[in-house]
């Protein structure tokens, strides 16, 4: 299966990209992380805190016929093989080309995707910009998991994740659910309830605010390898066995944002009930 996880930036993606995949290893997967954010740290805490050249810095660095997939690709915990597409500085050129690239170059080395169980994509959360796109193109990923907060810009990131995801849902539904990454407390979580609710996509996981992450991230790991018996380690491995046993799918639905203002700002539903989606009801595959 090939997961993309989205959200905004700063949610917490590569953190529970990176639990989520130890996890999965855990449970005897073979799993391929792919970074597609040029900042390049998706991969950091599965690699005890080593940075690994970017597929894009490598290939402007070495002739196409001196290129070797094992330069690239690098075995982190669980024996998870971690890699970082990379892309532009910010503000020039476009994310979606190191993806593309990078693609271009597993094709040519004739790395076999298929021979992983689950390979994860880290998305860039910017929704306008080119690399939001190349994970749900050309069938990269299957199934699509949205980490949001009760934060309102974030659940509005969410919407616009969303909207984006319908524009490339022609393939067939790709939602697999939400996943809150908690910034507070259970009565807050409201907003995103309703929205979970009005978007008919389900929250799939809740991930506690914990000092724990801090506290792994400077041990330079996951929290699925510093804290293996830890509340927060046993919801990663609540998803991994969700995400495996997953089989529903959901067209991406979103709401026009008076609708969403209302239902975030206000903690109202929409009155109109009219999302700005194509108001199907969720349904298998
Ligand atoms: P970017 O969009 O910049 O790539 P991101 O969405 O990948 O960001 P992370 O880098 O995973 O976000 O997380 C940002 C910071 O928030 C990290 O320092 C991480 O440890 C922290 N963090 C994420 N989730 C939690 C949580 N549930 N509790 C406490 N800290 C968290
Ligand atoms: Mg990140």
């Amino acid at each position: 299966m090939k997961i993309a996880i989205y959200g905004k930036g700063g949610i917490g993606k590569s953190t529970i990209s990176a639990n989520l995949s130890a996890a999965l290893a855990v449970s005897g997967k073979k799993v391929l992380q792919i970074g597609c954010d040029p900042k390049h740290d998706s991969t950091r805490l599965l690699l005890g805190g080593k940075r690994i050249v970017t597929a894009l810095d490598y290939m402007k660095a070495t002739p196409v016929a001196l290129q070797r997939l094992d330069q690239v690709l690098h075995v982190g915990y669980g024996g998870i093989v971690c890699v970082e597409a990379g892309g532009p500085e910010p503000g020039v050129g476009c994310a979606g080309r190191g993806i593309l690239s990078t693609f271009a170059m597993f094709d040519r080395l004739g790395l076999d995707m298929a021979s992983f169980d689950v390979v994860l994509y880290d998305v860039l959360g910017d929704v306008v910009c080119g690399g939001f796109a190349v994970p749900l193109r050309r069938g990269f990923a299957d199934r699509v998991y949205v980490v949001t907060s009760e934060e309102f810009m974030s659940i509005y990131a969410a919407n616009n994740i969303l909207k984006g995801v319908k524009n490339f849902d022609e393939g067939g539904h790709r939602l697999a659910g939400l996943i809150l990454n908690s910034r507070g407390r259970k009565e807050d979580r409201r907003p995103v309830e309703s929205f979970a609710r009005n978007v008919n996509l389900p929250v799939k996981q809740v991930v506690p605010r914990s000092e724990r992450f801090r506290r792994a991230e400077m041990l330079e790991k996951t929290l699925v390898e510093a804290f293996p018996d830890s509340l927060e380690a046993m919801i990663f491995h609540g998803l991994a066995l969700d995400v495996l046993g997953n089989k529903t799918f959901y067209p991406a639905r979103f709401l026009d944002e008076d609708s969403l203002d209302r239902l975030i700002l206000h903690d109202k539903s929409p009155l109109s009930g009219d999302p700005g989606g194509d108001g199907e009801m969720p349904g298998g595959l």
